[in-house]
């Protein structure tokens, strides 16, 4: 068999796969050279995922309690509690929790059920933990959830900032590109992050913003622009409306020392062609899409946006964050960048032949395990995620799981921390199993394509839908043959965006067949400037929102504030990345980070012991003297869990505030004390 084109599970880069499969569950992996995201290029875990397609610990036939139970008996019992609670409780009473790692067409099914035929809104994603403040940032500036830029525009910008953002490990081929542009043609790069990481390090500029200092950055930033004359009054007054009072509230306080800030100015003032890169250091924050909305500000407001080099660019941690947000996996959209308005209700009930179109937006996720908590909501399925360690305040969340009547897990892994609290868990296909799309971080749709056979009873994300929605009634709304058949009703389902004169429109792929489907090359929805028509929006102008920036916090009780942080090599919950011997030599056990002069006030040693304890929780790491750290800042990473025994399980330690706007925790600037031990 000739090599399987096919595309990363790991990242929002969304890199292309060339898979030579050499056995049963053996396969040589290496970059597609003619993938346009990374042209060949993989880092260290898209290298290794040949090491975690083996069996161990997969979750091979359904389960109901601890016993091994038939399909029939599992989607029986699944359709048949769902059924039971509706009818008692409601459709409100009933969740789903998914994630960015399913592909297009699972998130497509799973949000049919729910919003169409079910009659709740309360489907969300783990993308809310990921860039549900860029999504609504977006939202606010452009009037829809769309990225302006291209992977391309990277190559063509004079200058990039990254903000929240280490690059080289968290987006490593991006950052690969990153270089090879700066070689190429001189490309400046900047670094806006409380740590000096490892991307910092390589930067022309490390600009040691503090926690959440993004906002009051670049408002400050927008100001300098505008005493220079930089602003770009000609796009301001064709393209974009002005909130009342944008420019007389706009602070030119930076809160970064002023030597610092005046090379960045002169950095900015220098390079037009400038793209903003921003990550989970940015939404991941109770500030979020003002942050996200800051950086928006700042390029429509110099002109630095649908034009070559220049714009915007969120850069999303999951493979398919963006088809979720695209087919309606966020409580708050309802499908295909549809709203809640009575029409568009109605098109998407006729589309659907919907029998119970949800009334309006369900629970964000941690609004969703509040209500999980509180008794509300009685019947949960979480798919493809393990929300009991990636959830903020994961004690709650714990609590909340266990006193859930019902909670369904459909996964690739047996024993997961969330799994255990499961009375039922449904066998799901793998990466290198699994058959469908995802969409990366520039809007390109790419395929994932099956390697092997699937092992044991494992099924189809969106075919276990499918499954409960037949014994629920529904099965002809829900009878498709295949993945290709589920794309292209989605495609369908985009005309009802493309005749509300949104972005997203994916008409050019409706009609395709089966063996299209099969071969299909990666397509990059909304062309290379979204946006060159004017915005989708009732006026066609963006929007310059007013933010601004917020109040330190203090607490005496926990005077540290806490980040918690990826490391290069694992993702997630390492339920696969910890399957590879090769990824665990780069860090193999969690630490926490301190600067050392307040590891000397605090006690601490390298490579001795310290417990971090928040108003939700404690969990002990091996210390790690760095001075990478701000004076009054630690991390500690998020991948360990209850499920490896040990230390440092960080999903303990963050509370459950969220952004206003979007609903995303702020897993960046908690507050924490430490004690040695
Ligand atoms: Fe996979 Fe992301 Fe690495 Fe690319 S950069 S190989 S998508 S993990």
């Amino acid at each position: 068999m000739g090599a399987i084109r096919t595309t990363c599970a790991y990242c929002g880069v969304g890199c292309g796969i060339s898979a030579e499969v050499r056995g049963e569950r053996a396969v040589a992996i290496s970059g597609d050279r003619d993938h346009p995201a990374n042209r060949g290029s993989l880092c260290s875990k898209g290298t290794h995922l040949g090491e975690t397609v083996g069996l161990e610990g997969r979750l091979l036939a359904p389960m109901i309690g601890q016993g091994e139970a038939s399909w029939d008996e599992a989607l029986d019992l699944v359709a048949g509690r769902m059924r039971d609670c509706i009818a008692e409780h409601g459709p409100d009473s009933v969740a789903f929790y998914v994630s960015g790692q399913l592909l297009t067409e699972d998130y497509y099914a799973a949000n049919k059920l729910m919003k169409g035929f079910i009659g709740s809104g309360n489907i969300d994603t783990n993308s809310r933990l990921c860039m549900a403040s860029a999504v609504a940032a977006h939202t606010r500036a452009f009037g829809e959830d769309v990225v302006p830029c291209s992977y391309d525009d990277l190559d063509a910008a004079d200058l990039v900032l990254l903000v929240g953002s280490n690059t080289a490990w968290c987006h490593p081929v991006i950052w690969q590109r990153l270089e090879k542009t700066r070689e190429r043609r001189g490309t400046r790069i900047v670094v806006i992050d409380p740590r000096r990481t490892e991307t910092a390090e390589q930067a022309d500029l490390h600009i040691p913003v503090a926690p959440d200092g993004d906002v009051a950055l670049f408002n400050a930033l927008l100001a300098d622009m505008k005493r220079r004359g930089l602003v770009d009054e000609e796009y301001l007054a064709t393209h974009v409306a002005v909130d009342a009072g944008f420019w007389d509230d706009l602070s030119p306080e930076s809160g970064i020392p002023d030597a610092i800030f005046r090379k960045l100015c002169d950095l900015v003032a220098r390079h037009p062609r400038t793209v903003t890169l921003f990550s989970q250091g940015a939404n991941q924050s109770v500030c979020g899409t003002d942050k996200g909305n800051a950086i928006t500000n700042f390029h429509l407001a110099t002109g630095r946006i649908n034009r070559i080099g220049a714009g915007p660019f969120s850069i999303t941690g999951q493979p398919n964050a963006m088809g979720g947000r695209e087919v309606g996996g966020l409580a708050n959209m309802l499908a295909c960048h549809l709203g809640f308005s009575e029409e568009e209700r109605a098109e998407a009930a006729a589309f659907w032949n919907a029998p119970n179109i949800c009334t309006g937006p369900g629970l964000k996720a941690v609004d969703m395990f509040r209500a999980v908590h509180a008794g509300k909501i009685r019947f949960l399925w979480v798919m493809a995620t393990n929300p009991a360690v990636s959830l903020p305040d994961s004690t709650f969340v714990r609590e909340a799981l266990a006193r859930c009547p019902t909670v369904v897990v459909s996964d690739v892994i047996a024993d997961t921390d969330t799994g255990r609290l499961a009375h039922v868990r449904l066998p799901a296909h793998a990466w290198g199993e699994k058959d469908g799309t995802v969409t990366n971080s520039e809007r390109r749709i790419s395929r994932q394509r099956a390697l092997f056979s699937p092992p044991g009873q494992t099924r189809a994300d969106w075919q276990i839908v499918a499954d409960v929605a037949a014994r629920m009634g529904w099965g002809e709304s829900f009878a498709w043959a295949n993945a290709a058949a589920v794309f292209r009703e989605y495609a369908h389902m985009t005309g009802l965006a493309k005749a509300r004169d949104k972005v997203l429109d994916l008409a050019v792929l409706a009609e395709m067949d089966d063996a299209a489907y099969a071969d299909m090359e990666p397509f990059k929805w909304g062309g290379e400037r979204p946006f060159a028509k004017g915005y989708p929006t009732a006026s066609g102008k963006a929007r310059l929102v007013a933010v601004t920036a917020p109040a330190e916090v203090t607490d005496p009780a926990f005077p540290l504030r806490l980040n918690t942080v990826r490391y290069r090599d694992q993702w997630h919950t390492m339920t696969r990345t910890g399957l590879s011997p090769a990824l665990s030599h780069h860090r193999p056990e969690p630490l926490l980070e301190v600067h050392p002069d307040d590891a000397s006030d605090l006690g601490l040693v390298e490579g001795g012991f310290g417990r971090v304890e928040t108003a939700h929780g404690n969990s002990v790491y091996r210390v790690s003297l760095t001075k990478g750290q701000r004076r009054g800042e630690i991390c500690v990473p998020m991948h360990w869990s209850d499920a490896m025994a040990g230390q440092g399980r960080s999903n303990r330690l963050p509370s459950q505030a969220v952004d206003p706007v979007s609903g995303q925790p702020g897993y960046k600037n908690g507050a924490a004390r430490v004690t040695a031990i």
